[in-house]
């Protein structure tokens, strides 16, 4: 499969070089959250502007820096949810991390992923399943990870204040 490990590797390399939606966005009416991943040094800054009238994500920049890995994430995952809405961005978030804990179930030998199977049907990854290469290297999965734990906490905080 060194095939398709080749091109999940040009995936990552191209959001990493040419990061999608880099900037930021006027807060308010945008919602400014940072994550931090002190185990790699990778920083994320996520702002994202969520239609309280369509509970839609209306717009989404990053900035931050770091590793390879955590930097093509956020890029990938700006790119994901941006026009979503808030539950379709839920899901994705649930699956993304569907995706990194199967793997890790396996390495550690607890599970066969099937209870979180359930979490990935029915949605594309699309680039994010580039990423799945990454849990064989436990140590990088958090830096995969935390754009889409920032993301969670920025609805978080975005619904709250509803
Ligand atoms: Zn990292």
């Amino acid at each position: 499969m060194a095939g398709l490990e080749d091109l999940y590797r040009e995936i990552i390399l191209d959001h990493y070089r040419s990061p999608r939606n880099r900037g930021d966005l006027p807060v308010p009416p945008a919602h400014k959250v940072e994550g931090f991943n002190p185990l790699c040094g990778d920083e994320v800054v996520l702002f994202i502007d969520v239609d309280p009238d369509t509970d839609t994500v209306r717009d989404v920049k990053i900035a931050g820096q770091g590793c390879s890995i955590s930097q093509a994430s956020t890029s990938m995952m700006s790119a994901a949810v941006k026009g979503k809405s808030l539950e379709e961005t839920r899901q994705l978030i649930r699956a993304f991390k569907a995706l990194m804990s199967i793997h890790e179930s396996k390495l550690e030998g607890e599970s066969d992923g099937s209870d979180l199977q359930a979490d990935l049907e029915g949605v594309r990854l699309g680039d994010l399943e580039a990423l799945q290469g990454v849990v064989k290297f436990p140590v990088r999965i958090k830096c995969a990870t935390l754009a889409w734990n920032t993301l969670q906490q920025a609805l978080d905080e975005v619904q709250a204040e509803v």
